[in-house]
């Protein structure tokens, strides 16, 4: 009888550690736990990504204002003019939505969702509803595009513009920094212009209202001649579309991308 308890105990004990060990190498060890009110976010990278575009500015300046961060009393106008070409006397936001749109096409085409904030200059979006839009979407980046203007019209080259740790953009400030730089060092060496390097902004109401990783790239100054040339060109616009799209690609390629927990 005792022998018979000793075997059923060394049984036991060996089925128990086999059933542990198969356990253990069934943890997941790719993505961490997934909070129960997150559940709806999905998580599989088999599903496209949602890349939202927001071409910048729009029809008019808008005089209303809104707070720069959720429970802020810091008000910032809802909308205001884009910068204006010296010598064309082009819209920014004319050119932010013809790449916009070239930008759609390519991502589309790769098979991502994209997501617009605009498709032409009819809507007048503030920059809490542009941030929406991207939350709501559950975005796994929002891409603002705009030139850039000054009144030194020698300033020239690119720069990209992420959150700082206000509002909501606290969970997703490393990872909008880490995007933004892939996709500055990607648009510095396919365009080949001069590089003003990734700027954390705590100012930006479209950043501070953002759940979703987020960042602004400045293609270029508007106010440098040179640069205006350029941006008015239609092959150098193609060029600028290619390049965004392909540090997208970048950030995403081969699953770089990691579950966010917002
Ligand atoms: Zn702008």
């Amino acid at each position: 009888m005792k022998k018979k308890i000793t075997l059923s105990v060394l049984v036991l004990s060996i089925l128990s550690l086999v059933v542990f060990f198969t356990l253990q190498k069934k943890v997941p060890v790719i993505n961490p736990p997934i909070d129960e009110e997150d559940k709806e976010y999905d998580l599989n990278p088999e599903v496209p990504f949602v890349i939202v575009i927001d071409a910048g500015h729009g029809p008019f300046e808008s005089l209303d204002k809104e707070p720069n961060a959720p429970g802020s009393t810091d008000m910032k106008y809802k909308s205001v003019v884009g910068a204006t070409g010296n010598i064309t006397r082009v819209l920014e936001r004319d050119i932010n939505l013809t790449i916009a749109l070239q930008l759609q096409t390519l991502l589309t085409e790769a098979g991502y969702t994209v997501v617009m904030t605009r498709i032409d200059n009819s809507v007048n979006l503030s920059n809490i509803q542009r941030a929406t839009i991207a939350n709501e979407h559950h975005a796994d980046l929002m891409i603002r595009i705009h030139n850039d203007s000054s009144s030194n019209h020698e300033n020239h080259g690119a720069s990209v513009l992420v959150p700082a740790n206000v509002g909501y953009a606290g969970p997703i400030v490393a990872i909008s920094a880490k995007y933004g730089k892939i996709i500055l060092d990607t648009l510095i060496s396919e365009v080949g212009m001069a590089s003003r390097g990734v700027k954390t902004r705590s100012d930006q109401t479209g950043f501070n209202w953002s759940k979703v990783p987020v960042m602004t790239v400045e293609m270029g100054f508007l106010s440098n001649p040179e640069e205006e040339q350029n941006l008015v060109n239609t092959s150098y616009q193609t060029k600028l579309a290619n390049a965004l799209f392909k540090g997208i690609d970048s950030c995403f390629d081969g699953y770089k991308w990691y579950p966010l927990i917002y």
